[in-house]
């Protein structure tokens, strides 16, 4: 994944906030890549970038050779499909048991049954939550909520993983347990993971590399441990 100058600047009336000022990242495939900064930095704006949930003013996001800031709304679709997503909130729809939230984007992908009950069990036994199939996600804790939005986002096989401060309304022992399956997804799967936070211990559990935001722009970057191990 290769950004460069990217910019997302909000404008209304009065004002304009640069959320996200000419900013420039290399990711390498396969990594889990940590962005940490605190609240206001622009690590949100920055993600939503990256799947077009929000339209750069300015730059390029060029993810395996493809610049999807260049993509009109059918290739979009199918790029979004090779990125997913989890939130702090987790975004599950309630009235949707767990088997049935992990298989609703295979259905607008347009998957056969069959198939899709057989990847949605695979999903299922892969982030621990067999025996929880036809659970409603108030039925669930936190941890095991984010197990169905982690399940939910590896459905069409992505190529990367954005978490949004995907731990952040977890307890910290839940937070470690997540965190480990995440380590454990990126083992198996191969997939590069990007995750922001502000909570430097998320940080120096998982990533490999790091870049560190304040007012839009990346103001440091390297090995997870250089970063943090500064005098
Ligand atoms: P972080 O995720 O690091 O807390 P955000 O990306 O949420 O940072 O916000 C970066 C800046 O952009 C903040 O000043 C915020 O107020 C502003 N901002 C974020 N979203 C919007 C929006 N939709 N409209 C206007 N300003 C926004
Ligand atoms: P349907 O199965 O009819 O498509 P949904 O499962 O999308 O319905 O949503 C059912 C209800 O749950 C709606 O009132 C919706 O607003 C609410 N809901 C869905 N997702 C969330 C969420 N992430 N947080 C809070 N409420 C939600």
């Amino acid at each position: 994944i290769s950004i460069k100058s990217l910019s997302k600047i909000y404008k209304s009336k009065h004002n304009e906030v640069k959320a996200v000022d000419h900013l420039n990242l290399n990711i390498k495939n396969g990594e889990i890549f940590g962005v940490i900064g605190y609240s206001g930095a622009g690590k949100s704006t920055f993600i939503r970038l990256l799947n077009r949930l929000e339209e750069p003013t300015e730059g390029e996001i060029t993810i395996n050779g493809k610049d999807i800031t260049k993509l009109g709304s059918r290739s979009l679709r199918k790029e979004r499909q090779k990125i997913g997503m989890i939130f702090q909130h987790f975004n599950l729809l309630w009235s949707r048991t767990v088997l049935e939230n992990i298989s609703f984007p295979l259905e607008i992908a347009g998957v056969p049954r069959d198939e899709r009950k057989k990847k949605v069990l695979e999903l299922i036994k892969l982030v621990g939550l067999s025996g929880r199939e036809n659970y409603y996600p108030s039925q669930l804790s936190g941890g095991q909520k984010q197990r169905v939005g982690i399940a939910r986002a590896l459905a069409n096989d992505p190529d990367v993983l954005l978490c949004d401060e995907a731990t952040s309304a977890l307890d910290p022992q839940t937070t470690d347990d997540i965190l480990d399956l995440l380590v454990d997804i990126n083992n198996k799967l191969g997939l590069t993971i990007i995750l922001i936070t502000h909570e430097m211990h998320v940080i120096q559990k998982i990533c490999h590399r790091v870049a560190v935001m304040e007012g839009g722009k990346v103001i440091e970057q390297g090995d997870a441990l250089d970063v943090f191990m500064h005098p």
